[in-house]
């Protein structure tokens, strides 16, 4: 017979905006079955991508790292021979006290990306650095430009609540492709057109999957959405659609900028564009009539040249019409502002050394080959521990990135899952750890949740979380600092405590018009970072904070025994998580 199956939930760790909460089916408490969208959690509403509804495929891939790993031959052969843990850890120590005692203690760098979002297992590596000294970690590859754009505009990356799409009358999905990419976009774009009868429009470069479903297409040539924009905003200017009462009010320079469109003509536009003239007109005069116009952008269009400056032209359109002061008006596209966790305890921000150089992660093909302005003038990098990113495949200048993990006489220790291209390059391979079998802490950059993802299941083999690593490696290295010391549970709990009021925003200078709905959000309260919370921010309400909602399986009794005992040695180690911390702030 059949062992029971429990309906559990986590948060999607990848690095989308998404940040899905799941409802994973756990079979006998050993391995997982479906993985479902979460209905409790309304910007998921029910919904998850194809690639994560199988996630068990990936858990439970045959080709899973298990075991530590040292290389047995060239560098890239594939050729590895089983170790054991003390043994891996042992060498990657002495090799990076090794780069420091003959180069300085700038010749480790510890690299790291977004292959986890939750912020335990991607960002505790910071801390080995800071507390290390060794060189920090500049992330620059991924959404710096974009965000640079949106806050020069609004002061601050966050925007208006994503669920407003479905009361939107216009939603206009820039430079972002969500059919394929983040599908919750779509749900919530959909709903507005069943709903309400809702235009979608698609502002990209190519006729993609997001542009084929939608109602108004313009596609225009890489780069030019600034050009676009400014053509669209001088019709609005010209043609009576800016709201000028609205501008005087929350923005602070809108004579110069009508000023400044006066020669930016929709002919103009389109000949940097190629956008026609009426397809550029037809476009401004409907987000000019339709108050209710949600601009979802994207990072797509700012990785160009003066991507700044295309995010900032494109969000200024809201800004024109007024968009921001209607309930399913304005603009979003990331939301990392209204997020306070400060993160020292995960980070070890007391032990940062501002003197430390910082080197660019997108530059790791220069630092590597020893360019020696990349490398800031300072010591070759000599030594690495690389966790949740796979250089060798996605990192700018690749040829210059293969020559550098190429090097012979630079020591490399990576963290992962699978062999993947980086991983076949290191002297040492350990097995990684995948989100259901560690626990971390997860925000939304495209929502208002935040969500507690609890270990579900074993991990397979000797497969051990990024924070395991590090407090192996801080013992070894004499690292001190008390994130090293906590679980995973005792820094979430410690820096969330840490956290000021979460916030919200909603474009402009609101002052005292901000409806009640977009009022600061409440602080997050302890007891909410229990086992697998759901928090909706926006609306200070915690969801669910318990995952065993549902249960499917044959032994009725016995399952909901087991439940019980599994959910009171949670809580119990809640409980523990929460005095240690207690103690430990109360000794600072
Ligand atoms: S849509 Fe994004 S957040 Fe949601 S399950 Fe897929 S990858 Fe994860």
């Amino acid at each position: 017979m059949a062992g029971p199956i429990w309906v559990d939930n986590a948060c999607c760790p990848h690095d989308c905006p998404s940040a899905c909460a799941l409802d994973i089916e756990v079979i006998e408490g050993k391995s997982i079955g479906r993985v479902r969208g979460s209905k409790l959690q309304t910007y998921t509403a029910g919904v998850v991508c194809a690639k994560v509804a199988r996630y068990a495929e990936r858990i439970h891939h045959p080709d899973r790292l298990l075991y530590p790993m040292r290389r047995t031959g060239p560098k890239g052969s594939g050729q590895f021979a089983r170790i054991s843990w003390d043994e891996a850890m042992d060498e990657i120590a002495a090799r990076f006290d090794q780069a420091e005692r003959e180069f300085g203690a700038q010749s480790v760098w510890p690299y790291y990306y977004a292959g986890t979002m939750g912020l335990v297992m991607r960002d505790g590596i910071n801390r080995l650095s800071h507390v290390k000294k060794y060189s920090r970690f500049y992330s620059t590859i991924c959404a710096n430009i974009a965000r640079v754009g949106f806050s020069i505009g609004t002061g601050k990356i966050a925007g208006v609540d994503p669920r407003e799409m479905s009361v939107s009358d216009l939603v206009v999905i820039w430079g972002t492709n969500p059919v394929n990419t983040q599908v919750n976009v779509m749900t919530h774009a959909m709903r507005a057109r069943k709903e309400r009868g809702a235009k979608i429009a698609a502002v990209d470069i190519y006729n993609n999957d997001t542009m084929k479903q939608a109602d108004i297409k313009i596609i225009l040539r890489p780069g030019t959405d600034g050009a676009f924009a400014c053509g669209v905003m001088h019709v609005l200017f010209r043609e009576g659609y800016a709201d000028r009462a609205y501008m005087d009010r929350y923005t602070d320079c809108p004579n110069e900028l009508e000023a400044h469109l006066a020669i930016r003509t929709p002919e103009w536009a389109s000949s940097i564009s190629g956008v026609p003239v009426a397809e550029i007109e037809a476009f401004a005069r409907l987000v000019g009539q339709t108050k209710r116009s949600f601009f979802r952008l994207g990072y797509g269009f700012t990785r160009s040249r003066n991507g700044a400056a295309q995010m900032h032209a494109a969000l200024c359109i809201p800004a024109v019409t007024g968009a921001w002061q209607y309930e399913g008006g304005g603009a979003f596209f990331n939301n990392a502002a209204i997020w306070k966790f400060n993160e020292s305890v995960i980070e070890g921000h007391d032990a940062i050394d501002r003197t430390t150089r910082w080197l660019d992660q997108s530059q790791i093909g220069r630092i590597l080959t020893g360019d020696a302005e990349a490398l800031k003038g300072g010591p070759p990098v000599k030594a690495m521990l690389i966790q949740n990113t796979n250089p060798m495949t996605v990192a700018p200048e690749q040829t210059l990135v293969h020559q550098g993990f190429a090097r012979e006489d630079l020591f490399m220790a990576v963290h992962e899952q699978f062999m993947t291209e980086t991983a076949a390059m290191a002297d040492i391979v350990l097995p990684a750890t995948m989100f259901m079998e560690h626990d971390d802490l997860y925000y939304g950059g495209g929502h208002q949740h935040i969500s507690v993802g609890a270990k579900l299941i074993d991990p397979p083999g000797e497969c051990r979380s990024n924070h395991e690593v590090l407090q192996g490696l801080g013992r070894r290295l004499n690292a001190v600092h008390p994130g090293f010391e906590m679980s995973p549970r005792e820094s979430m709990a410690a820096d969330a405590v840490a956290a000021g009021p979460l916030d919200h925003y909603r474009g402009g200078r609101r002052g005292a018009s901000v409806p009640a709905r977009h009022q600061p959000l409440a602080q997050l309260p302890q007891h909410q970072l229990q086992r697998n919370a759901i928090v909706d921010c926006a609306r200070g309400q915690a969801l669910g904070d318990d995952a065993s909602r549902g249960c499917r399986g044959t032994r009725t009794g016995r399952r909901r025994h087991r439940h019980a005992r599994e959910r009171q040695r949670r809580d119990q180690s809640d409980r523990q998580a929460l005095r240690r911390v207690a103690t430990w702030r109360a000794g600072r």
